[in-house]
């Protein structure tokens, strides 16, 4: 026996519409996105509330997510990991679809993305955002085992705590040395506020300790207002080498922890070693990377360049002159979901300008920022003149703290707005 609220629901879920049966209620467009981080979870909290009759499903393997914005300050004690991690909880509450799986492969012809070889997830729109790999194949010698020894705390969590703990087991005295990579990298100013956090522990708790920055750059973001920050605050303490002195890391060791340029062998008491990037394993292995190991896409609607149907972004995207930042892929993200709607409904992708603003703290109440607004322009993201610029020098202590006011309710905001 079937009860009739039962036949009702298998009728409805069956989509049948009309009492002739002849006409068949489209099945919901289905949306997946791979990836729960800043770009991920903001495209799928977006798609699903610009238009609920969407089927969306966000692929994360990870039960809870790790902020990098404000992870330095867990180096510097002034922050708990706790306080960097969310749960995807409210977005299932929305109605978006959890898989707690890695994606494996994508097949962009069948538009099917395979989670294990058993599972297999269809979709009519693809968004990839991935966040970055490290590049172990770019720097001799490191790799995901080293990195227990020599950590990159570039992907927040454990990574982090290793970080940490090696700075509370260094020696007063010691030297802590930052291995820093060529652009492009996940959010260029953020090596520079690890140094000035690291430095404002150590001025604290082992005030005899220095820092060594080892830059494959010869210019970095904020790089007089970090500088000049350094100076005054933190006066002897950090040394800055970049290309021009020959200090471009080529190989590094675990035992004894050493950090090797063209000229010169350094063996610090803590070594930070920050990799060469590239985009996540996912885009990488599914072909829609190019030789940069970055994925191009189509500057207003995010669609790969390499295949239909997929759209990327955040870090793992080229969007030219936008950073990689979460303040930029959840502002791709926003963009991309109302492209996705549009482009579901036939409808061509709109104009659009972006923004992006990255804080940087040299202790939690001395914040600099960069901002910049950005225009699609053809095929590229294009930085645009006279909007936009950084903090300016030689301003009162009280402006810095406002600063650092701001980047607390930025972090606040884009947790909530992502996460919450
Ligand atoms: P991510 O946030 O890395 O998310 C990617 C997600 O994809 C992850 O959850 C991962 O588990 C998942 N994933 C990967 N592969 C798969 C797969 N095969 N299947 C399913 N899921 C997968 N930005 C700022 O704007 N302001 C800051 O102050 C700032 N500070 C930073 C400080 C540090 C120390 C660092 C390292 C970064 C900082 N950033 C900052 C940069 C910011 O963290 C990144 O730009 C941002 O996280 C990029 O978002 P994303 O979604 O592209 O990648």
């Amino acid at each position: 026996m079937i009860s009739r609220r039962a036949f009702v629901r298998g009728t409805l879920s069956a989509g049948l519409l009309s009492l002739g049966g002849c006409m068949v209620r489209p099945r919901a467009a289905r949306v997946v996105v791979i990836g729960g981080g800043f770009g991920g979870a903001s495209a799928a909290r977006a798609l699903k509330r610009l238009d609920p009759s969407l089927e969306v499903t966000l692929i994360e393997p990870k039960e809870t997510y790790v902020a990098c914005p404000f992870s330095n300050l867990v180096l510097s004690g002034d922050r708990e990991l706790s306080a960097q991690t969310f749960s995807y909880q409210a977005l299932t509450r929305e109605g978006i679809l959890l898989l707690p799986k890695r994606a494996l492969g994508i097949d962009p012809v069948s538009r099917i993305v395979d989670l294990d070889g058993a599972t297999q997830v269809g979709y009519d729109r693809l968004i990839l955002a991935p966040g970055i790999s490290l590049n172990y194949e770019a720097l001799p010698g490191y790799s995901a085992a080293v990195s227990e020894q020599l950590p990159h705390a570039w992907q927040a969590g454990a990574q982090t705590e290793i970080l940490r703990s090696q700075l509370e087991a260094m020696r007063n005295g010691g030297l802590v040395a930052l291995s820093i990579p060529e652009n492009p990298y996940r959010c260029p100013p953020g090596p520079y506020e690890r140094a000035s956090l690291i430095a404002r522990y150590l001025k604290k708790h082992k005030p005899r300790s220095k820092i060594l920055l080892l830059d494959a750059k010869d210019r970095f973001s904020k790089q007089n207002l970090f500088k000049a920050a350094w100076q005054s605050q933190f006066p002897g303490m950090i040394e800055w080498q970049g290309r021009a002195d020959g200090a471009i890391v080529v190989e590094v060791e675990a035992e004894p922890r050493t950090l090797k340029t063209d000229f010169d062998t350094v063996r610090p008491d803590v070594a930070n070693v920050i990799p060469p990037q590239r985009a996540g394993d996912i885009a990488l292995t599914s072909g829609l990377a190019d030789s940069t190991g970055w994925c191009p896409v189509d500057a207003l609607s995010f669609e790969s360049r390499l295949a239909n149907n997929i759209h990327v972004i955040g870090d793992a995207a080229i969007l030219n002159a936008m950073p990689k930042s979460a303040f930029s892929a959840n502002a791709q993200a926003k963009l991309c979901a109302v492209q996705v709607v549009r482009l579901l409904k036939d409808l061509a992708p709109l104009d659009a300008t972006l923004a992006n603003t990255c804080y940087s703290l040299i202790n939690p109440d001395y914040g600099i920022s960069v901002a910049g607004v950005y225009q699609a322009e053809g095929s590229r993201w294009v930085s645009q003149p006279g909007a936009g610029g950084v903090s300016p020098n030689n301003v009162s202590y009280d402006f810095r703290r406002k600063e650092a006011l701001y980047a607390k309710d930025w972090f606040n905001n884009i947790t909530r707005q992502t996460f919450l």
